[in-house]
């Protein structure tokens, strides 16, 4: 058995039934077969069995009271994952589905993606089984409040830096950082994705979509084409779609879909600015469900569907882990998609992303196409730092050549590595070997 195999049987052995965190570690292995091969001294050291090993990680209760005044009781996490080149740093999700395996997946990730920026920052994951749907505002803040009750203590600007993922978004943030600041006394950077007013950074929400879409402009440079005219399909209507549709707009390309849990919405017009504005409106403010957008602008609705069966160029899959599999994934190749951006984490299923790189289409890995995100935030750690802020410009023009040096560290460690191109292998490669030099450097931790 090979070096990576062994430490994949060791993996699901000793965490068995965390099936998300299964799959990430065997796509990042398999990537790393070759790095293995060229580096005795990472097997010497027991780099990857450090590795896929979290160096910490926390469980707690969360006690609540409901409106009703009935007590609530919710699972909460962090998985401090690694911290070989930077403090911990990764969002937080609430969502029903959330697990200790579904976090330690999403960590494992952000330390590769985290990497990939080129900023200092290890990598990390946090959250808890609290469902916002349905939720008032006040039972968010006394979640809210709750959770950073205990949180407070594991974090710190150069220890953890935790930051928003699904279900926790500007609001969210506001009420942690509050109950944070009551605790310590202390106003610093211990959270990013904060209010402009308050230690935010312009362009920081913004900032996973368009990063998506920039990723996706520089795989079509590779074959001198650009987004202009493409039909594009998106999934998810959250902050991610938003603002992927945003950019995608601007740059004269044309998406036609957007969804949410209970289906998709398909408007062969395009959804313009203004149709746009009505997606806003209805999931940040009224936090209502897809369908009122095609009763309004006389789209169709599919109940219960996903969007990949409908024939485009380029898909963004900007909703959450496994919604694409390997039919979905024929599908879309066999209509003639040949570009998929990934804006949410692990959106495709194993077998779905081997139909992508044997069809050798431009294929964009959630960890290097949505790392725009996460890259932001490391600017507005930056800017709580200096106690200055930037302007949307800078931002802007940073968060570009970051996505281009992103895209650009990951197709030549492709090439490199004897597949032009896969940039699953060039982004697993070139995020782990700087990680992995830290770790031998720092002995061992
Ligand atoms: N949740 C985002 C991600 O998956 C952003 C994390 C952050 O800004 O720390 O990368």
């Amino acid at each position: 058995m090979s070096y990576t195999n062994e430490i994949l049987k060791l993996v699901k052995d000793k965490n068995p039934g965390e099936s998300e965190f299964h799959q990430a570690v065997d796509e990042i292995l398999t990537s790393l077969t070759p790095v293995m091969e060229r580096h005795p001294e990472y097997q010497k050291a027991k780099i990857l069995e450090r590795f896929v090993e979290p160096e910490r990680v926390i469980i707690f209760r969360v006690p609540w009271l409901d409106d009703k005044g009935m007590p609530q009781i919710n699972r909460g996490f962090r998985v401090e994952f690694n911290s070989a080149i930077g403090p911990y740093k990764g969002g937080l999700r609430f969502h029903p589905t959330v697990n200790l395996g579904i976090l330690k997946f999403l960590g494992i990730e952000q330390v590769l993606k985290n990497s990939l920026t080129t900023l200092a920052m290890g990598g990390g994951k946090g959250g808890a089984d609290f469902d916002p749907k349905g939720k008032s505002d006040n039972e968010i803040m006394h979640f809210c409040q709750s959770f950073m009750t205990e949180l407070y203590r594991h974090i710190g600007p150069n220890t953890d830096i935790p930051a928003g993922d699904i279900g926790v978004g500007s609001k969210e943030i506001g009420y942690l950082f509050g109950q944070y600041k009551r605790i310590k006394n202390e106003f610093t950077g211990i959270l990013t994705g904060k209010g402009l007013g308050w230690g935010g950074s312009l362009i920081r929400k913004e900032a996973t979509g368009y990063g998506s879409v920039y990723f996706a402009q520089e795989m079509l440079a590779t074959r001198n084409e650009t987004l202009k005219d493409k039909v594009c399909v998106v999934s998810g209507s959250g902050n991610v779609a938003q603002y992927t549709v945003e950019k995608l707009n601007e740059l004269g390309a044309k998406v036609v879909t957007l969804s949410d849990s209970s289906g998709f919405i398909y408007d062969a017009d395009g959804i313009s600015n203004e149709k746009l504005a009505f997606i806003f409106e209805l999931k940040n403010v009224r936090k209502g469900r897809i369908k009122e957008y095609a009763d309004k602008f006389g789209a169709v609705f599919y109940p219960s569907r996903k969007p990949w069966s409908i024939k485009c160029d380029a898909a963004f899959p900007s909703a959450t882990q496994n919604e694409l599999n390997e039919n979905d994934a024929q599908l879309l190749l066999d209509n003639g998609c040949y570009l998929v951006s990934e804006g949410a984490n692990m959106p495709t299923s194993k077998k779905g992303v081997d139909k992508f790189l044997d069809a050798k289409i431009l294929f964009g890995p959630g960890k290097a196409a949505n790392a725009g995100g996460v890259a932001t935030s490391g600017l507005e750690m930056g800017q709580n730092s200096m106690r200055l802020s930037w302007s949307s410009e800078e931002i802007d023009t940073r968060l570009k050549k970051i996505m281009k040096d992103i895209h650009d560290t990951a197709y030549q460690a492709s090439i490199e590595y004897g597949d032009k191109g896969n940039y699953v292998l060039g982004s697993n490669i070139a995020g782990f070997v700087k990680v992995a030099d830290a770790m031998l450097d720092q002995g061992l931790v």
